[in-house]
């Protein structure tokens, strides 16, 4: 045997190095994006549950408009209306459980966005006022 011989198998061992490589980025990009959001929350803890009134949950919801357009779905008044308030505590919740758990895996982030789909369509049924379009008149809910 050559040492041209051997060239297959060395590749074939720096691709699978490059793939756990990957891996370990794919993760570490995650954990990156989870502490540019504590420091948005100016260091409150994500796993405190938001009580009525509070707007702990707002830079955290900010961030989710942002980062996935979604000005024309969630009403700005949406700290106003407790049905909503509640969806969007229920998604942070499972936001923090998905990227910020040593033991959360890439599948969790996964099932989460299939859970904000839900979610989203709840908080436009939820918006009975039309809110997001109209701007809010009605009374808190
Ligand atoms: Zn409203």
């Amino acid at each position: 045997m050559t040492i041209t011989d051997d060239i297959p198998a060395v590749m074939n061992q720096m691709l699978h190095a490059l793939e756990a490589a990957q891996s370990q980025i794919e993760v570490l990009q995650s954990q990156v994006a989870t502490l540019i959001v504590r420091q948005g929350l100016g260091g409150t803890l994500l796993n405190e549950p938001a009580q009525e009134g509070d707007d702990s949950l707002e830079p955290w919801v900010s961030w989710l408009i942002g980062e996935y357009e979604l000005g024309e779905t969630i009403p700005a008044c949406w700290a106003r209306h407790s049905p909503i308030r509640a969806e969007l505590a229920a998604l942070h919740g499972a936001h923090v459980g998905a990227v910020d758990d040593l033991q959360s895996r890439q599948s969790d982030l996964l099932a989460w966005h299939e859970g904000l789909q839900r979610s989203l369509s709840r908080i436009r049924e939820w918006d009975r006022d039309k809110c997001r379009t109209r701007g809010h008149s009605g009374a808190d809910r």
